[in-house]
């Protein structure tokens, strides 16, 4: 890595002992396949060995000797146009994200041993990763997928450390140009909490050691086994230390609950795209789930200033997008890293929302069942106990821990709730608690309380360059006046709609009752609607105490308020 040209970094694949011809991928991850194959320039083999591409992530040597040296660069993608994705490779003259998927290629014939790496990079730059040191920046990994799993942060970075659960945890942080100073001592405070919290809930911690890579200017983040990548601006950080917390639980927590406890389909390294899963719903779902109540476990400020709020809001986003109560969680959790709306009928559910509300849902169930001596931490702690090697786990497998830890029958909630797309009524998890919850729908109105104009219909572009229309809602009143997700727009009103600025414009000129006439080409098609512009109906939930409640009930009550 050079400071003085970030465009590219360079690679050298030493390889020894190979066979005579074998081939090299770059591997595509389950969650962003992003296609670093389009960015592999100058590719070559030394020692008489000769490198073919042969389809576009994959390349075949052919080395007589018995070793080479691969060569490539890879150049850096193109700047994000606002702010970037922190499990993105990237360079800059203060340093960067490099190595995983997006540097490293893999051998996916041939089992290499021991993979080791060592980082040429300048010489006031640190390197944090969560490989094994084995010299002054060299490191080793013992197969592929953990030398693929391990992204490397590089630059002037902080680094604190502190022990959980009588494992090491550094945690790094790497600060832009113009960064802000925050209160280290809270931030550290707020992420040693979740690790102590965490641990304990699973009953220890499954590896050696952690590494939170944490940068400044950046958002969200990738999971690994051991490692994980996070956004983390120090200007947010400045206004709330504890800001990026929940978004890091989320993330430590796939430690255990993705990265280990799997869904079967997940896992290993694959050229082509992979991932896909029906349980996806528990992967994402249960974690979010734990994000929030082990933080409140744990004490530490958290958005939603109550668990009640946190439900509220949760079935509030839940009842608003008509994909979340049409789509069962399963269909819905294959579909997330293969086509989504354009896969189901142009709705496009949130599986993460869907996951935590079936895990809220579960968790009051058993909870009645067994008189509060029993809890979904029971099905996460026994599905870790049980299925965290390299099967994964089935929707079986989570249905029959759900029955063996409540005792009682749950098959038809899974057909109905997980299997087919019955809506959770979640009235009848509430009772559990002696609570029950109202809905609502009200007009949307902007702060000045002006209902304001429907805004799920969206435009992008695509590669050749058309806008096409998405709509978030097959329900919502722009689909019902006509217009359908992949429909490429030509008009709206006077207005030509070729760019987003465009397509920005023409939204801004419209007023609710507005009729405004929408050219757009349909399987290549002319053709013309007249719409109403209008406003649209958001629900409002209010979860309230039941009157006369029984003893169970408040006392049941008391604990989950309490995420106990
Ligand atoms: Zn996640």
């Amino acid at each position: 890595v050079d400071s003085a040209d970030t465009t590219h970094l360079h690679v050298d694949m030493r390889l020894t002992d190979a066979p005579r011809t074998f081939r090299v991928a770059i591997a595509a991850h389950p969650e962003y396949n992003e296609r670093f194959w389009r960015y592999v320039r100058n590719i070559r083999a030394t020692a008489g060995a000769s490198i073919v591409r042969e389809d576009s992530a994959v390349w075949r040597v052919t080395a007589p000797g018995g070793g080479t040296t691969i060569s490539y660069s890879m150049q850096l993608p193109p700047r994000e146009p606002s702010v970037r994705g922190s499990w993105r490779m990237f360079l800059t003259p203060r340093g960067g994200l490099v190595g995983g998927y997006d540097t490293f290629m893999y051998l996916p014939d041939l089992e290499v041993r021991n993979p080791r790496v060592t980082i040429v990079a300048p010489a006031a730059w640190r390197v944090a990763s969560a490989l094994a040191p084995s010299g002054e920046r060299r490191f080793t990994a013992p197969d592929q997928l953990t030398l693929l799993d391990s992204p490397i942060l590089l630059g002037e970075l902080r680094e604190w450390r502190f022990t959980a659960g009588r494992a090491l945890h550094r945690v790094y942080y790497w600060n832009a140009a113009n960064t802000t100073p925050f209160d280290s001592v809270a931030f550290l405070t707020g992420v040693r909490g979740l690790a102590e919290e965490t641990i304990e809930f699973f009953g220890g911690a499954p590896y050696p050691e952690f590494t939170f890579l944490f940068q400044d200017a950046a958002y969200g983040g990738l999971e690994h086994m051991n490692s994980v990548t996070l956004g983390a601006p120090s200007d947010q950080l400045a206004r709330n230390p504890y800001g990026t917390l929940e978004e890091t639980a989320h993330e430590f927590i796939h430690s255990w609950n993705l990265m280990r406890l799997r869904p079967s389909g997940r896992g290993g390294l694959d050229y082509r795209p992979n991932g896909q899963t029906s349980g996806l719903w528990w992967s994402e779902g249960l974690t979010l789930y734990y994000a929030d109540v082990l933080l409140r476990r744990a004490g530490l400020p958290i958005e939603d200033s109550s668990r009640v709020t946190h439900v509220e809001e949760l079935l509030e986003r839940y009842l608003f997008n008509a994909g979340n109560t049409r789509i069962s969680p399963e269909r819905a959790s294959l579909a997330e890293y293969a086509g989504g709306p354009e896969v189901l009928d142009g709705y496009d559910p949130n599986v993460h929302l869907q996951g935590e509300l079936l895990g809220t849902a579960l968790d009051l169930m058993i909870r009645r069942a067994t008189g509060g001596r029993r809890s979904v931490d029971d099905v996460m702690r026994s599905m870790m106990a049980r299925f965290s090697g390299p099967r994964g786990f089935t929707g079986a497998d989570i249905e029959n821990t759900v029955r063996e830890t409540c005792g009682c029958d749950v098959s038809a909630f899974f057909t109905d709730h997980v299997r087919k797309g019955v809506p959770l009524d979640f009235n009848q998890f509430l009772s559990a608690i002696g609570m029950r919850m109202s809905v609502e729908w009200k007009p949307a109105v902007d702060d000045s309380g002006k209902a304001i104009l429907d805004y799920r219909l969206r435009a992008g572009e695509t590669e050749s360059g058309a806008m096409r229309v998405y709509i978030m809602d097959p329900e919502s009143g722009w689909a019902t006046s006509g217009l359908r997700t992949g429909d490429e727009l030509v008009s709206i009103g006077q207005q030509a709609v070729t760019s987003q600025a465009e397509f920005r414009e023409a939204f801004r000129s419209m007023a609710i009752g507005d009729t405004v006439r929408v050219v757009f080409k349909r399987s290549g098609a002319v053709m013309t609607k007249d719409i109403v512009a209008a406003g649209f109906r958001v629900p409002d939930v209010q979860i309230r105490p039941i009157a006369n409640p029984a003893a169970q009930q408040l006392q049941l009550r008391k604990a989950w308020i309490e995420a106990k």
